[in-house]
Parts: C-alpha cells; sequence; structure tokens
C-alpha cells in the first residue's frame, strides 16, 4: 500500500514529476484510513506552496456526448503545443459499480499512451463527498507535479456537475443537437454554471443541426444574467472526432483566463472556491459527528417523523436535537 514510502518521498517524488509517485500519492489521498489521512495532510502541506499553476477545466456532457473522444483528441492537441496535460475524473456511480467508466484509460487511447499526460479514473468505494474531496486535493498535487492543464471531466447527471464547477477555473459544457428538442431537458442549472457551451459532434451532415442548436442555446443564455461583468460565455461548434473547432475553443479557455485573471475574478473565484469548501466539509464533519451517536441518530429518526405530521416545529426539533447532543457529546 502507499504509505510504505516517507512524507519526503512523496513530496520529493511528486515535485520531480515521477509518474509513479504521484499514482501513489493520489492514492493516499483517496485512502480513508485515518493514518493515511494524516499522512496525506502532510504530504499536501509539502505539495501546496508549488500548486495552483494550472488552468482547472471542467468537463461536463451527458454519455454519449462524445466527452472521450473530445478529451483524447483535445489533450493530443495541447501536449503537440507543449502542454502536460492531466486528466481527472469525478464519477460518483463508481462507489456503486466499484469502478468508472470515466477516466477510463481505453476510452482516450492516444493520450493514455502519451508521456505529457496523466489519466486518472474517479475513486472508487467512496461518497461524492469523498470523490470531491480526493479530486480537490488530486488537482493540487497535479499542478506541483507540473501539469499546466488539468481536466476535470463529469458526467451529466446529477450534483457530480455542480461539484466539478465548484472546483475549477472554467467549466465546459460538452452538448449534442437533437431532432429540434435541444432545449427540452436542459437544466438551467447547467447553462449557469457553464463558461461556454460546445455543440459537438459538428461534422459531416450533423453540421448545419448543430448550428441551429447553437443559436439556441446562444438565445438561452441571453435570458440569464451573467455570472461575470467580463465573461459572456461563448457558444461554439466542435468535432472531437474530425478535430474541428478545437482550436478556437482553447483560444477562449485562454482569452478567458488572461480576461479574468486581469479583473482579479480569477483569484477571487478561487479563493471563493475554497472558503466554499471549508463550509462544505466543516457541515459535513459536524452531521456526521452528529449521527455518530446512536441516541441522537434514533432521536433524529424520531423528530423526522413528528415535523412531517405537524406535531413539533422544525425549530424545535433543532433544539430538542442539539441539547441532546451537546449532553452526549
Ligand atoms: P462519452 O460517453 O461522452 O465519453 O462519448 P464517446 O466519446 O464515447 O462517444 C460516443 C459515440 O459518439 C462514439 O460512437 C463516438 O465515436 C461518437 N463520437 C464522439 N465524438 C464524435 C464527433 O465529434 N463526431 C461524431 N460524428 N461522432 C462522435
Amino acid at each position: 500500500m502507499a504509505a510504505n514510502l516517507e512524507e519526503a518521498n512523496y513530496v520529493d517524488g511528486v515535485l520531480s514529476s515521477d509518474t509513479a509517485i504521484l499514482a501513489k500519492t493520489i492514492t493516499l489521498l483517496e485512502s480513508t484510513n485515518l493514518q493515511h489521512r494524516a499522512l496525506a495532510q502532510q504530504v499536501l502541506a509539502g505539495i501546496l506552496p508549488h500548486s495552483g499553476g494550472s488552468v482547472r477545466i471542467g468537463i461536463t456532457g451527458v454519455p454519449g456526448v462524445g466527452k472521450s473522444t473530445f478529451i483524447d483528441q483535445f489533450g493530443i492537441n495541447l501536449t503537440e503545443l507543449g502542454h502536460r496535460v492531466a486528466v481527472l475524473a469525478v464519477d460518483p456511480s463508481s462507489s456503486r459499480t466499484g469502478g468508472s467508466i470515466l477516466g477510463d484509460k481505453t476510452r482516450m487511447a492516444r493520450l493514455a499512451v502519451d508521456s505529457a499526460a496523466f489519466i486518472r479514473p474517479s475513486p472508487a468505494g467512496v461518497t461524492l463527498g469523498g470523490v470531491t474531496r480526493a479530486t480537490r486535493e488530486t488537482i493540487l498535487v497535479c499542478e506541483a507535479a507540473g501539469f499546466d492543464i488539468v481536466l476535470v471531466e463529469t458526467v451529466g447527471v446529477g450534483q457530480s456537475e455542480t461539484m466539478v464547477a465548484e472546483m475549477v477555473d472554467f467549466f465546459l459544457v460538452l452538448m449534442i443537437s437533437g431532432a429540434g428538442d435541444d432545449l427540452q431537458g436542459i437544466k438551467k442549472g447547467v447553462l449557469e454554471m457553464a463558461d461556454m457551451i460546445a455543440v459537438n459532434k459538428a461534422d459531416g451532415d450533423n453540421r448545419q443541426r448543430a448550428e441551429l442548436a447553437a443559436a439556441d442555446y446562444r438565445a438561452a443564455l441571453h435570458l440569464l444574467t451573467p455570472a461575470s461583468p467580463t465573461w459572456s460565455p461563448p457558444v461554439l461548434l466542435c468535432s472531437g472526432l474530425a478535430n474541428q473547432g478545437l482550436d478556437e475553443l482553447w483560444q477562449q479557455i485562454t482569452a478567458h483566463k488572461d480576461k479574468m485573471g486581469a479583473s482579479g475574478e480569477l483569484e477571487l473565484r478561487r479563493s471563493t472556491q475554497q472558503v466554499r469548501w471549508l463550509d462544505a466539509m466543516l457541515d459535513d464533519r459536524l452531521r456526521d459527528d452528529l449521527r455518530s451517536f446512536p441516541a441522537v441518530q434514533t432521536e433524529l429518526d424520531r423528530l423526522e417523523i413528528a415535523v412531517q405530521q405537524g406535531e413539533i416545529t422544525a425549530t424545535s426539533a433543532v433544539d430538542l436535537l442539539w441539547d441532546m447532543y451537546l449532553q452526549v457529546r
């Protein structure tokens, strides 16, 4: 297991871009073993001063939208430009299935054998909270190992999109055109999070339909108040398969970085994300602690029913529960 190395071995290995040590460090971060966690935090402290230097890009889209084909090609284009690219995946379903379809190396066949790229699947056997924590910390470690672009892939279902949007500088939403029903089923929340929408598979016969879909997305985005005064999310067409539109897409991402960097918004976005993350972890820890006392958990179950049946207000229930918690704590 990873913990047979010393803290300094991990830090030195990561800083010297040793891929085997990088992988071991991530395994250590993913561990739920308390001793590993403590060591992992020490390693992170050594790594932290060397982190932060990447463009962090989140990529989402429903299964079949072409994410793996896109990331494979986009990653190759970036390494050809001299960048070092890490691909991480956030796939909470892997905790149920025991494995992840995201970040699977066979899905990105060319990038998987590119020495300037590093692909890491979603950790298995942990909750979304656990995956999120591990991925956030993995971003830092990859940056310290010299990766200047970190792609975080997730599926366009459930909470994982929000989690990923909260850990990146730029959130890219991949879409495909359907048969005139493009805007159906698109969650407003996803549009609000998007820094760019790319209509993928805009090749061959699909091109015209993709253009129509792009116009629909532009109209939908116009109805939203932009999250930033400096950036209006563009809608582009691309084809991961035909390697079309990816250069422009990268230009837009760097333009976003330059503009948001100059306005101070990038720094603010990262620092706000950190504070929200602290709050979220604190909430989780308090909740877990509260529920770790069987008597409190039993009382909570009872009070939930009482609140549901209107026998007691939610506020009184919280007061009762809190008093009990303070007593048993
Ligand atoms: P994922 O599930 O989002 O990772 O999607 P995949 O990358 O596995 O692609 C799903 C299917 O769409 C595969 O059959 C791909 O060959 C196809 N596909 C992916 N990208 C493109 C594209 O840009 N154009 C076209 N025409 N097909 C694509």
